[in-house]
């Protein structure tokens, strides 16, 4: 029987990460420590241009910033249909964190004056700036209700509670289709009123919290996972 290691098996990925602004070196160095934890060969490529978003790319990762000004950079360079058929096709797999989450919902309140450009992708509706403009950043623990996300291994194995980083960030406040599944809450003001800060639609993820900021890298691990499992 061929050797086979199960590297091999699995194939090398291609991640992109949309470099216009924002945490994009952060979520590199994430992506290689998280592939590296899993065992896996992968190869990072910045997407600036159109012929940067190329069918090879397995796995899209849309970085926080500001929305207003990745959204406008995206439709100057022409660069929102072709993002949007790419994040279409098949077994093709999205993170969007921050602005990546509000850049990737059907629907959004509380958006610029005059509009902002959207890539349509996910049946939520997100608030911009939920927490307020005065709270610029904080951190708190994010309850993660998604096995998956709870039960890798690591330092933070079989834990469900996750230190998230919030700046400036949106959260979900409405889910218009049963197929978008929550992956975590926070817990604001009395137990019982949960905001949505992470979700799933398919093989689209968004998180309003920064994963890309903190040293846990179950998030980029989970994205890397869901690329395995389509590839
Ligand atoms: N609220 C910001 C926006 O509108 C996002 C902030 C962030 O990505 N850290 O884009």
């Amino acid at each position: 029987m061929p050797y086979s290691s199960s590297l091999k098996s699995r194939g090398r990925i291609t991640v992109g990460i949309l470099e216009i602004q924002g945490a994009f070196l952060e979520h590199q160095t994430a992506v290689t420590s998280a592939a590296r934890s899993l065992g896996l060969e992968v190869d990072v490529e910045g997407v600036r241009q159109v012929s940067d978003i190329k069918p090879e790319i397995d796995g899209l990762i849309i970085p926080g910033g500001e929305s207003t000004t990745i959204g406008l950079f995206l439709k100057r360079h022409h660069m929102l249909e072709p993002l949007r058929s790419w994040i279409q096709s098949s077994g093709k797999v999205t993170w969007g964190t921050c602005a990546g989450m509000i850049l990737l919902a059907k629907g959004m309140e509380n958006q610029k004056e005059g509009g902002q450009q959207s890539l349509q992708a996910m049946d939520v509706v997100v608030s911009r700036n939920y927490f307020g403009r005065q709270i610029n950043s904080f951190e708190q623990e994010v309850e993660i209700v998604n096995p998956e996300l709870i039960t890798q291994t690591g330092s933070s194995a079989n834990s469900s509670k996750y230190l998230g980083v919030f700046i400036r960030a949106p959260a979900v406040v409405r889910i218009t289709e049963p197929s978008v599944h929550v992956l975590a809450y926070l817990k604001k003001g009395d137990a019982d009123n949960k905001v949505i800060v992470a979700c799933r639609q398919g093989n689209i993820i968004s998180t309003a919290f920064h994963p890309e900021l903190t040293e846990d890298t179950r998030w980029h691990r989970y994205f890397l996972n869901t690329i395995i499992a389509n590839k």
